[in-house]
């Protein structure tokens, strides 16, 4: 029986969706980012900000939810060369695969996340790799992580589990899912207040933007990134309209 998370937390719509879940099903929740000279340091701070809100208005998870740990990698910077952490534009490369794309990054964040689970105690990772996600990040399929976790596992001579709860859905659905797990958080309202969280306070555009206000939230409106969230939002308001 699971009882404590760490979760892979970002400050984006799909870290934060997975912190909800970690908190509506594990006695014990703590939470990790990675600090690798992301060009902007908003993301951090989405993170702080998600993290202070979910106190705020979830009293029922609030409980439950630990330390927060900021690691230092700067190391990536010196084995990459992608926009994300320099300043160059957001491209596709011929490989198919977008400039974002450090090598083998997740797989880092991941053993990392574990020697820190393993000193911390904490028996389930939860991380919001997707395969139907655009991207197609190789080290995001569940191929990967499950390879990861039997390594993992191995390596330090203790079961890790990693959860990946939105592997298989798409951006509509992670939505539908933060307002389920809000409304059984025991908040009233809590669906929609766990929406409205998510559009005023996580971070996904590429470009950093927290000037223009859109439907789903801040953003440029116009990166890969920021298109995958507004589609999604459109969908999951189209289907989960109440009827009148
Ligand atoms: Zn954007």
């Amino acid at each position: 029986m699971h009882t404590s998370a760490l979760v892979l937390f970002s400050g984006g719509q799909d870290s934060t969706t997975c912190l909800a879940l970690a908190l509506s099903k594990y006695e014990r929740v703590e939470t990790v980012a990675f600090d690798y000279g992301q060009r902007h340091i908003v993301e951090l701070e989405a993170r702080l900000n998600v993290l202070r809100e979910i106190n705020a208005l979830f009293p029922q998870w609030a409980h439950k939810l630990g330390e927060d740990h900021l690691l230092d990698l700067a190391v990536l910077g010196q084995v990459s060369d992608t926009s994300l952490t320099r300043d160059v534009a957001f491209k596709m490369e011929s490989s198919g695969l977008p400039n974002t794309f450090v090598p083998g990054r997740n797989l880092l964040f991941l053993t990392l996340a574990a020697a820190l689970a393993y000193r911390r105690d904490l028996q389930v990772l939860v991380t919001g790799v997707c395969e139907t996600d655009f991207s197609g990040y190789p080290d995001c399929r569940d191929d990967t992580i499950k390879a990861m976790q039997l390594a993992l596992s191995l390596g330090m001579d203790k079961r890790f589990l990693i959860e990946t709860p939105l592997m298989w859905i798409d951006k509509a659905e992670t939505w539908a899912l933060a307002q389920s797990l809000g409304e059984k958080s025991g908040t009233p309202n809590g669906g929609e207040a766990l929406v409205e969280l998510v559009i005023e306070h996580t971070h996904t555009c590429y470009l950093g933007d927290r000037v223009h206000r859109h439907a789903w939230g801040y953003g440029c409106g116009q990166c890969p990134a920021c298109e995958l969230r507004a589609k999604g939002y459109d969908k999951y308001r189209a289907s989960s309209r109440p009827e009148r």
